[in-house]
């Protein structure tokens, strides 16, 4: 049977020990490389916001630029970059979060977002949170109002979707 599920899952390619021993890396592009899977992946995470006004869509670096831009595309919203420090050209704002093992830190330009634009955050995979939680904090710092975050794939055992929502964020997954 072609569930959606079944087609996102069979089209995301699984590494063993990447990027080091005891991780299970989902690797995405060969869901992008698919036309149809990239297609209905992008379809699945716009539609229930279709009709609603979104102002922007922001994407975490890297693979949150690619399905993020699509997203945007589809929403006739504006795309905002958030990307590791050091990166962007103009005035930023930065925030650290925390990662699997430390912490690193992300920015967005000043301008990017304005008070009161409602703002869906884009990636491809939720792990312990620490990304997304570092972006819903950047964007609201500057006023954003965050409709949703979405993700293409979940990894509820780590907890992420849970810390997303305990912030009052509404969590979209496709995949577990
Ligand atoms: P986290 O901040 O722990 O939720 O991690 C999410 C970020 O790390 C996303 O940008 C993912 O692309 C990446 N990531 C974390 N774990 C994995 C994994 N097992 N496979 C692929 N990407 C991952």
């Amino acid at each position: 049977m072609d569930t959606l599920k079944d087609t996102l899952i069979s089209a995301i390619r699984t590494i063993p020990d990447y990027p080091k021993p005891g991780i299970l890396f989902r690797d995405i592009t060969t869901l992008l490389g698919n036309a149809s899977a990239f297609r209905r992946a992008v379809d699945q995470l716009v539609y229930p916001y279709a009709g609603t006004k979104i102002d922007k869509v922001a994407g975490m670096e890297a693979r949150g630029f690619i399905l993020g831009g699509a997203v945007a595309h589809q929403l006739s919203a504006g795309f905002i970059p958030i990307r590791k420090k050091g990166k962007l050209p103009h005035e930023t704002v930065r925030i650290a979060y925390s990662l699997e093992y430390g912490i690193d830190e992300m920015e967005m330009h000043k301008d990017a977002v304005q008070p009161g634009e409602k703002v869906i955050l884009v990636d491809d995979l939720i792990a312990t949170g620490g990304t997304a939680v570092g972006a819903v904090s950047l964007l609201r710092q500057m006023g954003a109002e965050i409709v949703a975050a979405c993700f293409v794939i979940d990894l509820p055992d780590l907890g992420g979707r849970k810390k997303l929502e305990e912030m009052g964020v509404k969590v979209r997954t496709l995949v577990e």
